[in-house]
């Protein structure tokens, strides 16, 4: 028996970790991929208190060395099923604890056209800053309007000859201090109020059609199209104990306590108005806080 399962070794669960082993908890945590979650793509994170710049890799090796000091223990497993006695099925095991941290995050969001999984790999990715280095002197482009995208073009901007930034809009969901900075890099064209409609080649990706709001389509010669049109929650496994909202993010009250006691939300898995590092290490810091205390009272 644990204190605590922490579900997701992201910035939001490895915090809850920290807060938990600094308790002198007895700490699981599960992951299904890798440590760091979707910080350890940022190429770099101005926006953190006291931080005034660090890239996400190395945010998220920081974090996670800080909490295998304290000795925490990570298993690399996914998690199947959790139900309200707090056990947690994974795809390698059956565990219990006396509280859970579901902080799972979010995922890619797919543009969902036709041959997007075909060429992954092959001109389509998700993470700039895992396989950009592969078009070096390469005409790429990069989809969506915010912080992701903008910061993925300016990275690109330093590796590919040319990079095109296609957003739905004219208006950018990024921060001002970002998209002021990628238009002011001249390998860097911007085409707005436009859509990816298809994605064309024979064994990789060599074109993308773009679709303008009057209907026009053009094709584009490009070696990659990466994708950064924002996340999706993953949490329909947790639906019998935690209510999710209309799009699959976890309903919580006061910030963290989802509908079963002992169950806690942090971080992007939950329904909350800013979806950034700072939330998310906020988050996890609470629901630590908040299962230790609420264990206490119920010993
Ligand atoms: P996001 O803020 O949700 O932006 C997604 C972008 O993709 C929006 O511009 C959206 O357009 C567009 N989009 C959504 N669905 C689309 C579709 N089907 N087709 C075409 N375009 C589509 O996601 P994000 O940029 O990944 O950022 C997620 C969170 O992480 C944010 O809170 C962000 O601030 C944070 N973040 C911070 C940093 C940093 O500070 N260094 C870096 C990366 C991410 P519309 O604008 O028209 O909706």
């Amino acid at each position: 028996m644990y204190d605590i399962i922490i579900i997701g070794a992201g910035p939001a669960g490895l915090t809850s970790a920290l807060y938990a082993l600094r308790a002198n908890k007895n700490v699981l945590i599960l992951e299904a991929k890798s440590y760091g979650g979707q910080i350890i793509n940022a190429h770099k994170i101005v926006n953190y208190p006291g931080i005034e710049e660090i890239s996400g890799f190395d945010f998220a090796t920081n974090l996670y060395q800080q909490v295998k000091k304290l000795n925490g223990e990570v298993k690399y497993e996914t998690v199947l099923h959790v139900d309200e006695d707090k056990f947690v099925t994974t795809n390698k095991g059956k565990y219990q604890a006396k509280s859970i941290i579901i902080a799972t995050g979010a995922e890619n969001r797919l543009l969902n056209i036709d041959r997007e999984r075909e060429f992954v790999g092959k001109g389509i990715s998700y993470c700039a800053t895992c396989d950009g280095a592969f078009y070096k002197d390469k005409v790429v482009a990069v989809n969506g309007g915010g912080n992701t995208a903008i910061n993925d073009a300016i990275y690109l901007s330093n590796i590919a000859s040319k990079v095109y930034l296609i957003h739905r809009r004219e208006e950018f969901r990024a921060e001002e201090q970002y998209t002021k900075e990628l238009k002011g890099i001249e390998n860097v064209y911007f085409i707005l109020n436009s859509t990816v409609t298809a994605l064309n080649g024979d064994d990789k990706l060599e074109s993308i059609t773009v679709k303008d709001k009057d209907g026009n389509l053009e094709d584009i010669q490009v070696d990659a199209l990466f994708i950064a049109i924002g996340q999706e929650p993953k949490n329909e496994i947790f639906a019998n104990v935690v209510k999710l909202n209309q799009f699959g993010y976890i309903e919580t009250d006061d910030g963290v306590h989802t509908k079963t006691k002992g169950i806690y939300a942090a971080g992007d898995a939950r329904v909350k108005t800013l979806r950034q590092l700072t939330t998310a290490v906020g988050d996890g810091s609470v629901a630590a806080t908040m299962a230790i205390k609420e264990m206490k009272e119920n010993e």
